[in-house]
């Protein structure tokens, strides 16, 4: 058994064997810490139940497909208070518990959809030796959760397109910070409606005088609906204000240039 820099391993897990193929890098990894904690009490136990092979997809090695054989253990849980009475070694920052591949493989490819998209992530990700798919790209991206972006004040909502003259969806900027507050499935007004219901700090609102997510939408956030706030409309002929993604594309506009609109 050996350890190697050029494949980190948690604590405690060493690799057996590595087998070369012709599609990559086939790794034999074991675990010889001799305890392993309860997932459900945290009782330490070193009562062996028996082992199974688990393979997971790990980070390419130079272009190389790596895979990992674990041998993964079942303890006993010696604690008479615990419902659970065998239980399967966690890897923590490592793997979850039913996941195909690594954690950090996993990483790679979130950060390849973030950076390019579904379909040219997974062009990249081929040339990089992961292989994957774009929807597994976009269910990466998809599961990521949610920043917590604070209270908005000046919301800037317009259309985009998931996929050109196909699937539209909605896309809220903070018209103060610039950034993406979040993107909606659809552009149907009771969506977005919903959304601003649940910010209840939103002040003002800005749209695209073409924007589908339009009057109705914004009749869920307005001062008589819910008497908070002020709702603003931008006609497409005022040029001199942002629409949110006008917004994203030139980000020398300052905030303030957002707050120079005609409320109504
Ligand atoms: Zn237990």
């Amino acid at each position: 058994m050996e350890k190697t820099p050029l494949l980190p391993l948690p604590e405690g897990m060493l690799i057996d064997q590595i087998q070369i193929t012709a599609t990559g890098l086939v790794i034999a990894v074991v675990a010889t810490h001799p305890t392993a904690c309860c997932p459900l009490c945290a009782f330490a136990s070193s009562a062996m139940h028996s082992h199974y092979r688990r393979v997971l997809r790990d980070a390419p090695c130079a272009g190389r497909r790596v895979q990992l054989c674990l041998t993964v253990r079942k303890f006993y849980c010696r604690n008479p208070l615990c419902e659970r009475k065998i239980f399967t070694e966690r890897l923590p920052q490592f793997a979850e518990p039913w996941a195909r591949m690594t954690m950090r493989h996993c990483q790679q490819i979130t950060d390849i959809g973030l950076a390019t998209s579904g379909k040219c992530g997974a062009r990249l990700a081929a040339r990089l030796g992961i292989q994957t798919t774009r929807q597994t790209i976009l269910s990466r991206i998809m599961l990521l959760p949610n920043v917590l972006t604070g209270s908005v004040l000046y919301l800037g909502i317009d259309d985009f397109a998931f996929r050109r003259g196909g699937w539209f969806g909605t896309i809220l900027v903070n018209l103060e910070s610039h950034k993406v507050v979040d993107l909606l499935p659809d552009r149907q007004a009771g969506t977005a409606a919903r959304w601003m219901r649940h910010h209840p700090d939103i002040m003002v609102v800005s749209r695209d005088g073409e924007s589908r997510v339009c009057k109705s939408c914004l009749s869920g956030c307005s001062p008589g609906h819910s008497g908070r706030g002020q709702v603003s409309y931008r006609a497409k002929s005022d040029r001199s204000y942002p629409t949110p993604v006008g917004t994203m594309s030139s980000r020398n506009r300052g905030c303030k240039q957002s707050r120079r609109v005609r409320e109504i």
